[in-house]
This record gives structure tokens, sequence and C-alpha cells, in this order.
């Protein structure tokens, strides 16, 4: 039988999940479809029901549901946990263990375009959902020094506590501070949502003391290339936009799903395909 998996969110009108898990399923030889279900978060507990009663094999989980949806489950993976969201349900005959892929996406995403992070100056800007994803998981990859900058302070500060016991090295800087040492750093992250469509002139960080050969990623997709991703490349740093990261951990989704990690490049080729139509 056909089995069925399906992303949980609100809104999900302009969600690219189905035909990049549609394209994976293809080229697995998988039979099985992918539904977006738009669940109004009073719905939510209703709708994780719904993946038990209805047989839903699996469910990723977005904006806003991330959070709330962990009350729901019977398991939460120690990484999920961590992060403190679930992006991924798997269900097994009705017993539904929540997991988070976006954190370990993002490093598979990141190493296309530097060997390691061992032993790196690495400047996180923002303090949000997907910062947390992404420090926790590169913890795991002994950087030197993490330092986080966001525009409300109080909220990188509770991130660096959150982690100081997994990460040693983890420092909290003012916006400005950052700019004004920003040649210490040789990866630069934004996990702000600063200069996404429809704020495209805008940028989270000055790149004036942008040290050469640097690394610098947005994990916004939309547009493929922001404005810091632009005045990064012309200061010659190699640049990372959020597509990898999230054909990747919709890519640790379907493993989880089906034990098999799909091919990328037809999902990416359908993600970017769809990004350059919306332009
Ligand atoms: P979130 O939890 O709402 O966090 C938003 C972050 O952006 C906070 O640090 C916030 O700062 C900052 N911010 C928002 N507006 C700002 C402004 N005008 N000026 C300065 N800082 C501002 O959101 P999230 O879930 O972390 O997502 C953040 C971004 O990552 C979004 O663009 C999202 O699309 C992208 N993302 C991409 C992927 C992917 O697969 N590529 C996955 C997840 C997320 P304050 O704390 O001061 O409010």
């Amino acid at each position: 039988m056909k089995k069925v998996f399906g992303l949980l969110g609100h809104p999900i009108g302009h969600s690219m999940s189905p035909i990049m898990h549609e394209a994976a399923y293809k080229n697995m030889n998988e039979e099985a479809t992918y539904v977006g279900f738009d669940v109004a978060p009073d719905q939510l507990e209703h709708a994780v029901k719904g993946i038990r009663s209805l047989g839903i094999s699996g469910c990723n989980v977005t904006i806003p549901h991330k959070v709330e949806v962990m009350n729901y489950l019977d398991e939460i993976d120690e990484e999920a946990r961590q992060i403190g969201a679930v992006n991924t349900i798997v269900n097994v005959n009705g017993y539904l263990k929540g997991f988070n892929t976006d954190g370990r996406g993002y490093i598979q995403s990141l190493l296309t375009v530097t060997e390691s992070l061992t032993q790196k100056n690495i400047l996180v800007i923002g303090a949000g959902g997907a910062a947390r994803a992404v420090i926790s998981a590169m913890a795991a990859h002994q950087p030197s020094k993490i330092v986080i900058a966001n525009r409300t302070e109080e909220k990188a500060q509770i991130l660096a506590d959150m982690f100081s016991d997994v990460s040693a090295s983890i420092q909290v800087l003012s916006i400005l501070e950052a700019e004004k040492q920003l040649g210490d750093f040789s990866i630069i992250i934004n996990t702000t949502s600063v200069g996404m469509s429809p704020n495209v002139a805008d940028q989270p960080i000055s790149l004036k003391n942008l040290a050469e050969g640097s690394v610098v990623s947005d994990l916004i997709y939309n547009p493929l290339e922001t404005v810091l991703l632009k005045e990064a490349k012309q200061k010659k740093a190699h640049t990372l936009n959020g597509v990898g990261m999230f054909v990747q951990q919709g890519a640790l989704s379907i493993e989880h799903w089906t034990g098999h990690f799909p091919k990328i490049e037809p999902m990416q080729e359908v993600v970017l395909s769809q990004l350059k139509k919306s332009k």
C-alpha cells in the first residue's frame, strides 16, 4: 500500500516540501505520497491524533507547531530535546517519536563549502529556533569558539547559557561589536529572517571587516542570493544559501521514515526550479 507522509504547518500554501519529497520518492522508487496539512494552532493535538488513527507513516512539522507538537508525542529524541523543537515525526504502529533534522541538515550543507568546523571561530547572527538547531548541531564539531550576536541580546545570552554544557567556548556579542570583530571569524552564519523576501534590501550585519576567504552563509533561500551573500561574494568569501539546509533536513526526515538516505540532486533541482519560477 502507498505510504502517506505529510507536513503539519500553518500556513503551508507556499511550502516546497510536497514537491521536494515527491521528487525524492520517485527517484527512490518508494511508493509514497506527501501531503501538506494546514493545521490551525488550536487543532494541532487533534491533527497529531489523526496521524495515528489514519496510519500516516510520518510527518514534518513547521511554523508555528515545532515546539507545541512535543506535548503530543510518545517520545522525543535527545537531539530534538536539546534543540527544543521537533520537525520530524515517525509513526511506528501508532507510537510517535519526534526528531529534529534542521541542525544536522544545516551542518551537512555547510560542509559542502568548508572542510571542517574544528578549531574554527564561528559567528551566528540570530537567536531564534533556527539558531538553536544550528548551534546544537555545531557544538559536536568542536569549533574553537561560537559567538552569538542578536538584535535582542538577552535572547542570545539565554541561548549561550543553554549550550554552555555542550560547548564551553560559547559567547555573546552585540551586533555592533561583532561587526568590529568580524575579521576574527572564518564562518559567519545568518539565522535571522533579515533580508528575506519581501524585505530583500535588508542586511543583518555589515561585512566591512570581513576576512578574505571566509565562509558567509545565510539560512534564507528566498531570495537565493540575499544582499548579505551578494556583498560577501564581492569580498571573495565562499557563500552558501539556505537551499542546501532545506533539502538536507528533508532528506534526513526521509531517512528516518524509510531507512534510506535519498539522492539530494533531484530534490535540489525541483526546489531551485520552483524558487526561480516564483521570482
Ligand atoms: P525565529 O525563531 O522567529 O527567530 C527570528 C530571528 O531573527 C531572531 O533572532 C530575531 O531577533 C531575528 N530578527 C527578526 N527580524 C529582525 C529584524 N528586523 N532585525 C534584526 N533581527 C531580526 O525564526 P527562525 O525559525 O529561527 O527562522 C529564522 C530564519 O531562518 C527565517 O528566515 C527562516 O526562513 C530561516 N530558516 C531556514 C531554514 C532552511 O531550511 N533553510 C530552516 C529554518 C529556518 P530577535 O530575537 O531580536 O527578535
